[in-house]
């Protein structure tokens, strides 16, 4: 790999790592105001039209000290690292937080940021979940322009429609940047490991975007092509919220598999949908909201005519992934109750598969791996067997 596409990752890599340290510096350089945003849902352009940085709030590597005590057992990783953050006062960094998902966990941590930031505004303005209905689009329309006032109220001045369509823009090229990545990815080009992709991502979600796409304009510029080996072609699957740790997307491929294609949060889920250009703001990010679901179907959304799993089985033809990998957020609920039909669809399909469940204290790496290589192995088999 050249020393330039090594030192762009490098930088990319650290943001992922270490985002309150960019945000940090950000705020120091720029004096401009920082919104925390949740996942999935709360369209960033709108922070970045009003001269925000809108920064994704990310699962940190810590222990949580207060996150069990402030929250159920039962809630996921990431909601309780959210409240162990806000408890500890890392959430400090931010002027405002902004969040789109009604998640029941999510907004059980969202209420503790509210009791441990009082002073940093919290607005939860709710996209209708159900995407199919006939109310569906004008709540959607309406809930888009409460976010676009509510943005102008926060950051003191009116967020304009071409501000908006400015940011539009130029998140979008950011969006079709990572595509063309996993694109190369899928069509076999093996330069990047999926722990790399996700980086690129994961920073993404957190840098300022002409910074970012500037960076991944050099890493295509300077992306080799490797050929893809004979590894077993794998698609990874779930994953809602946050980023599934570094190593055990490392410990997937050290057994002798490659990522081929995903549709993880920290992956495929979040570049899937642009925002049309030809339409008024509001309206084209309303229009967003309601696609992106067709593009990459979320268990947290109800609706009639897409179904993850007839996602998922299309994606692992198109990709000839020869298995799937689920990583599931313990707890998580909407994956738990969504699973069983995933699983039901891989099965009628014969597609082998393997669950991985995650949690923020993170996963002894020999049993993962000692699981994966027994699906490999799997794999592997059913190629020799000779139909009788
Ligand atoms: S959707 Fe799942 S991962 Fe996301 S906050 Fe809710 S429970 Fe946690």
């Amino acid at each position: 790999m050249p020393d330039e596409l090594d030192a762009v990752l490098a930088v990319l890599t650290e943001v992922a790592e270490d985002p309150d340290r960019y945000v940090r510096r950000w705020r120091e350089s720029t004096g401009g105001k920082v919104v925390g945003a949740f996942p999935m849902n709360f369209p960033a352009e709108i922070a970045h039209a009003a001269g925000a940085l809108p920064v994704l709030i990310q699962e940190n590597r810590e222990p949580d000290v207060h996150g069990r005590d402030l929250l159920a057992e039962f809630y996921c990783g990431y909601t309780r690292n959210v409240a162990d953050s806000a408890a500890k006062g890392r959430l400090d960094i931010y002027d405002g937080f902004f969040l789109a998902d009604h998640c029941i966990q999510l907004l059980g941590a969202v209420d503790v940021v509210r009791a441990e930031v009082p002073d940093c505004p919290v607005y939860f303005g709710q996209l209708p979940p159900s995407l199919g209905d006939g109310w569906t689009l004008g709540e959607a329309r309406r809930m888009m322009r409460e976010f676009v006032e509510e943005m102008g109220r926060f950051s003191g001045a009116p967020v304009t429609d071409a501000a908006l369509a400015a940011s539009i823009a130029l998140f979008n090229e950011n969006r079709r940047l990572l595509r063309e990545l996993f694109a190369s990815r899928r069509a076999g080009n093996a330069a990047l490991t999926s722990g790399q992709l996700q980086v690129l991502v994961k920073s993404s979600m957190v840098m300022d975007r002409t910074e970012h796409t500037g960076l991944l304009r050099q890493v295509l510029a300077g992306l080799g092509s490797v050929p893809r080996d004979d590894r077993v072609r794998l698609h990874l699957s779930g994953h809602l919220c946050h980023a599934p740790r570094p190593e055990l997307l490392a410990a997937i491929e050290e057994c002798g598999a490659i990522v081929v294609d995903d549709d993880l949060f920290t992956g495929t889920r979040y570049i899937s949908t642009d925002v049309p250009e030809d339409l008024e703001p509001v309206e084209a990010l309303t229009r967003w909201y309601l696609r992106r679901d067709a593009a990459a179907p979320c268990p947290t959304r109800v609706k009639h005519e897409t179904d993850w799993e007839d996602h998922l089985v299309h994606a692992v033809e198109a990709s000839g992934a020869e298995g799937v990998i689920v990583l599931m957020v313990r707890f998580c609920e909407p994956h738990m109750l969504y699973y069983p039909e995933l699983r039901k669809r891989l099965n009628e399909r014969d597609i082998p598969h393997l669950l991985i469940e995650t949690e923020h204290e993170g996963l002894p790496v020999e049993t993962v791996q000692t699981r994966v290589e027994a699906l490999l192995e799997r794999i592997r088999r059913s190629h020799q067997e000779v139909p009788v």
